[in-house]
């Protein structure tokens, strides 16, 4: 076949020869010339892994300080899987120079680039996968000692970010493997860089700047060893168009109105429909607002599983008065706000033909705020201490409480 980059006739095309005539990988240039992968390898190609005996083993001297903290912000990061008795580290397609940047910060540990191919039987074609590979025997050395020097900590942190961390309307979302790692990551950023994270119970822990103030102090905070990794302010300081994402999801409820002068004071039920919509700039690396899957995630977790086959005047106090549509979406504004800032619209159907819609305070405003008052109502201590009702204090119980209290 010829080559489409250069028009040399070659037996083959891998990513070896389009490196030296293009600089791409072979799945770049599939992209590039909207080829399918399966057209550009033979059978024989798919599923090899790179050998142990083209990976360096790496003398016994150790790796210096800075590659010990790049891949201990990489471990961090979830991104250094062992596999057998290679260690591997994986990177975004649209985003192989910060994997060769990574490659060149670990050069002691002996990583060498690799390009796997294997059919998906799933996906019912041939799917590329860039990683990094050396010799677990290498990584055997601690990565970062405990004495470590501030600069090391801070390359480690900002390794950790470049990789991990999301931008979602101004906030930093950073999601851990262990909740330890969470805390840890959340004590450093709070007593080195003042800015302070909460955590989110998302399934997984989850950490979210505060406040964008935060977000903007921590970013700052790294921006030297952020700057020196490709495309990673760019990332952070978007300039991408904005787009708004929306999810529907369903859950079927009882309900009732207090007080209410027509049938709906009666117990009826229904289907519910919700659609979440979060607008935000596009991700330069993932292409998306945000992954549709955390949306599900989020939404499923915060609203379906508390009102499915539920009566909804039950399932909260917020909602025991009047779970109207309306006070629905108040009220489901703030169980979402913190997990998605980017918030900005709910519609919620109660039939196909009753809907509502509501936009409610953005999570800056949420938090200065708190929750809106129509739906503590009946919770609020003031309730019932109105000088209206005095007169009505005037019985026993009352009386003796106020006596021996
Ligand atoms: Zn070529």
């Amino acid at each position: 076949m010829n080559c489409k980059e250069c028009g040399a006739s070659v037996a083959e095309l891998d990513t070896r020869h389009l490196l030296g005539c293009c600089g791409l990988t072979l799945q770049e240039y599939a992209l590039r010339h909207a080829l399918p992968l399966d057209l550009l390898l033979s059978p024989d190609r798919l599923g090899a892994g790179i050998a142990d005996a083209e990976l360096p083993r790496m003398p016994a001297a150790g790796p210096n300080e800075a590659a010990g903290a790049v891949l201990a912000g990489l471990q961090l990061a979830g991104r250094v899987r062992k596999a057998g008795s290679q260690c591997h580290i994986s990177g975004e397609v649209a985003w192989l120079d910060l994997l060769f940047w990574d490659m060149a910060q670990l050069a002691p540990y002996g990583f060498r680039f690799h390009q796997a191919y294997q059919y998906a039987a799933d996906a019912h074609r041939v799917v590329a996968s860039n990683q990094l590979a050396a010799l677990c025997g290498n990584l055997s050395s601690p990565c970062l000692s405990a004495g470590c020097l501030a600069s090391e900590r801070r390359l480690k942190y900002a390794t950790y970010l470049a990789h991990a961390g999301e931008l979602h309307a101004g906030y930093l979302f950073m999601p851990f493997d262990s909740a330890d790692e969470a805390d840890d990551t959340a004590e450093y950023f709070s007593r080195e860089l003042l800015a302070a994270t909460c955590r989110l119970d998302a399934g997984t822990p989850l950490l979210r700047t505060q406040t964008r103030a935060d977000a903007a102090r921590l970013l700052d905070g790294l921006r030297q060893e952020l700057e020196a990794m490709p495309g990673v302010w760019q990332r952070f300081h978007p300039r991408t168009p904005a787009v708004a994402v929306s999810k529907e999801v369903v859950f079927d409820s009882a309900h009732f109105l207090t007080d209410h002068p027509a049938k709906c004071s009666n117990l009826h039920g229904g289907r519910y429909v919700l659609h979440v919509t979060v607008s935000d700039t596009i991700d330069p690396v993932t292409g998306c607002v945000l992954d549709y899957g955390y949306l599900k995630r989020v939404v499923n977790k915060r609203v379906v599983e508390c009102f499915d086959h539920h009566t909804l005047n039950y399932a909260n106090p917020e909602l025991a008065w009047r779970s109207t549509t309306e006070l629905l979406s108040v009220f489901i504004w703030e169980q979402l706000i913190d997990f998605l800032p980017g918030l900005s619209r709910l519609t919620l159907y109660e039939t196909p033909q009753s809907w509502c819609q509501y936009t409610g305070p953005d999570l800056e405003t949420w938090q200065q705020r708190g929750g809106n008052p129509l739906l503590t109502r009946f919770t609020d201590p003031a309730l019932g201490r109105s000088p209206w009702r005095q007169s009505l204090y005037e019985n026993p119980r009352e009386k003796e409480r106020v006596h021996y209290d």
